[in-house]
């Protein structure tokens, strides 16, 4: 395996992206992160504890099933650990930028639900992936497109462990 983005390369980064945070919601409105499980773990962990305005922090769940050639892929939002987010400036959190589908829906997910407002920030975004126009307000790393793994981010549910960002042996695309 070889490591993309090193720890303590994460570590500066998330301060920079959390006084970039900090200026955006500039005047303190009621804002909750709303990371997405799991790959969202150690991004949301490491976020919040370098933002210092009062947030609440929740979860949602997306599971993706990946389509075939005559059935598209589907995405099931599991909401049921939201609390109410009526007029609350939601921040949401995922791992990576991808063909920014899983996005797209939860943003309109939590637009239907009555937030003040949505910003996206994103750790990876990878580059030539996206399939929908979508531009998140945050983004960590703009990496190449390979198949990248820890830091919350798994292949087969294992790696999600490690605290770098690594790509895996024959892991193009
Ligand atoms: P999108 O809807 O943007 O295509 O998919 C985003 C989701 O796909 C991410 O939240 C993540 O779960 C998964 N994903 C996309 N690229 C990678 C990758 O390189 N490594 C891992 N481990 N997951 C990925
Ligand atoms: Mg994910």
């Amino acid at each position: 395996m070889d490591v993309l983005i090193p720890a303590e390369q994460i570590r500066e980064r998330l301060d920079a992206l959390a006084a970039e945070i900090g200026r955006a919601y500039e005047g303190k409105p009621p804002v909750t992160v709303v990371g997405i499980l799991n790959g969202c773990l150690m991004f949301v962990a490491d976020l919040v504890r370098r933002i210092d305005f009062p947030v609440r922090v929740a979860f949602v769940t997306a599971s993706s099933y990946r389509g075939t050639a005559t059935s598209p892929g589907r995405l099931e939002i599991h909401d049921g650990l939201l609390p109410d987010l009526t007029g609350r400036h939601v921040l949401l959190l995922d791992d990576i930028l991808d063909t920014g589908k899983t996005l797209t829906r939860i943003v309109a997910h939590l637009l239907d639900r009555g937030v003040a407002s949505v910003k996206v920030g994103v750790l990876l975004r990878k580059v030539g992936r996206q399939e929908v126009p979508f531009e998140p307000d945050f983004v960590g790393f703009t990496i190449p497109d390979k198949f990248v793994i820890g830091y919350g981010l798994d292949f087969n549910d294992e790696y999600r462990h490690l605290p770098y960002i690594g790509v895996l042996e024959g892991g193009e695309g």
